[in-house]
């Protein structure tokens, strides 16, 4: 058995398979380019859940096989973020050469955990924390590592806070009055949730009230003065560069200077909109990136790399290896004086995926212009869909597009005159009309898009994150959630 297992082996490592697995990709790309089929699937998951519920195969089949089986029961009922139609979550149609990447990645297997099990990728990772630290404007200690995505990343910046502020933490705990920890009330929840698991306690996170989608920065400074007021310490300010909502920065350049004046960490949550550094025509946020000590930065968002790729930057690399104070002598050998190049004594993860080098073969495959030139593009379909609905009467946008991201509602034909949400009633009205319209639009499989709830009401959303996405499709999603909506409106 074993040597025809072996044989086996053999085989599949040969160009002949892996070209079948080449061609199931390219085809996928090709034919979710010309917007055939459907976007995503009408299927429950229990209906999804009976096709694949089988007995434990004791035996290994053809590839060929499988490979058919792929194709006819995975990916036909996958989403397809590649679909032009597909404008729902920040899930991105990843750049193809990032996706052949993954195969290589794969093959050599190299382990970020040391440098000794991976020699090549190791310095490459630390070449491209040079990078993108140098964008953000931090001075040449900063270091950072590759992370599965924000929610690590802000994860880890916040442990890296938390030891700032409590330097005994790791041996003694948090202590009976541990410090707080303020963000803005539209913060991802990897914000709230790195709070929960920190053992800081809930009770020790305030959020910051909003205006027009950014974190007020004035209630910023009046809840910062009653924690100093109260002898309360604060841990970190966390502040968001592109909301998962709408996509909105926050005044970074006010923030960091207060956080400056005060002594307070300020960790921005650049996941999806740290890459407006590459943009031709940046908010003007952005340039404040550099009053953080640390930053959460996901090329698997506005940088169009498949998962997972994130990333996280602290302006001293020490303070990350702070965050991580372990002692682990069957891996970390280096003497705690010496600078460590392993990367395992700042990551959360021991094993860890190269995942760098498709984030290099992207960069060098379309430098830092075609990065921006994409991030503008993406903004640019937002920015032409917010047009589109000004250029009609039966949609209202809740806010201009400040990236990629869009939140809109539609309105009834009595709605749209000026006396529109006149009562409760009206719009409650509305508001089921919209919460209902979304899932009713996306099991058709013409388009997909995503919702939330803003000020308390429910909201269409969209996010390109599809360079295929054009003119033409963000109309032809007007009509057709139009058309949806006449359809309900007509019981
Ligand atoms: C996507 C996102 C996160 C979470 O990142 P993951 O990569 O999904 O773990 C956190 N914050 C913001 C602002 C995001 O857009």
């Amino acid at each position: 058995m074993i040597d025809d297992i072996l044989a086996e082996l053999e085989a599949d490592a040969s160009l002949d398979v892996g070209e079948q697995f080449a061609a199931v990709t390219a085809r996928y790309f090709e034919s979710t380019r010309v917007g055939a089929g459907q976007v995503s699937t009408p299927r429950s998951p229990e209906e999804l859940a009976r096709r694949f519920d089988e007995r434990f195969p004791e035996n290994g089949r053809p590839v060929r096989d499988i490979i058919a089986r792929l194709e006819r029961d995975v990916m036909a009922d996958a989403n397809k973020y590649y679909h032009p139609m597909y404008m729902g979550h920040q899930t991105s149609a990843p750049l193809p050469v990032s996706v052949w990447m993954e195969s290589v990645i794969g093959a050599m297997n190299q382990s970020l955990a040391v440098w000794e099990m991976s020699p090549t990728a190791t310095v490459i990772e630390h070449q491209i924390v040079k990078w993108l630290s140098t964008l953000a404007g931090y001075p040449t200690s900063a270091g950072g590592t590759m992370t599965s995505g924000g929610t690590e990343a802000n994860f880890t910046a916040m442990l890296a806070a938390r030891n700032a502020a409590i330097p005994d933490v790791w041996e003694n705990g948090v202590g009976d009055d541990p410090p707080y920890v303020v963000y803005g009330e539209h913060a991802h929840y990897a914000v709230t949730r790195a709070i929960g698991q920190l053992g800081i306690g809930r009770k020790h996170g305030i959020p910051v009230p909003s205006g027009n989608f950014r974190m007020d920065v004035g209630k910023l400074v009046s809840i910062l003065d009653t924690l100093r007021e109260q002898g309360k310490s604060v841990m970190a300010v966390v502040a968001t560069a592109g909301t998962t909502a709408t996509g909105s920065f926050d005044d970074l350049e006010s923030i960091g200077e207060i956080c400056a004046e005060r002594g307070h960490w300020l960790h921005v949550d650049g996941a999806h909109g740290a890459s407006a550094l590459f943009s031709s025509n940046p908010p003007s946020a952005v340039n404040g990136l550099r009053h953080s000590r640390s930053l959460a930065w996901d090329p698997h968002k506005m940088m169009l790399l498949p998962l997972a790729a994130g990333m996280v930057l602290t302006r001293d690399e020490r303070d990350l290896d702070f965050a991580f104070a372990q002692q682990a002598p069957y891996l970390f050998h280096a003497e705690k004086t010496e600078r460590v190049i392993d990367q395992g004594v700042r990551s959360f993860q021991c094993s860890r995926r190269a995942d760098v080098l498709k984030l290099w073969f992207v960069i060098q495959r379309f430098g830092s212009r075609g990065i921006g030139a994409l991030y503008d593009h993406l903004c640019n379909t937002a920015r032409l869909l917010f047009e589109a609905i000004e250029e009609r009467d039966d949609f209202e946008t809740l806010h201009e597009p400040e990236s990629n991201i869009l939140c809109f509602r539609y309105l009834p034909a009595w709605a749209r005159s000026g006396e529109r949400d006149a009562s409760d009633a009206d719009r409650k009205h509305v508001d089921a009309l919209n919460r209902e319209l979304r899932p009713r639009y996306n099991r058709e499989g013409t388009g997909w898009i995503t919702a939330t709830v803003l000020g308390g009401r429910p909201v269409l959303r969209v996010t390109m994150m599809n360079p295929r996405t054009g003119a033409a499709h963000v109309r032809a999603l007007l009509d057709g959630l139009a058309a949806k909506a006449a359809e309900i409106e007509r019981g």
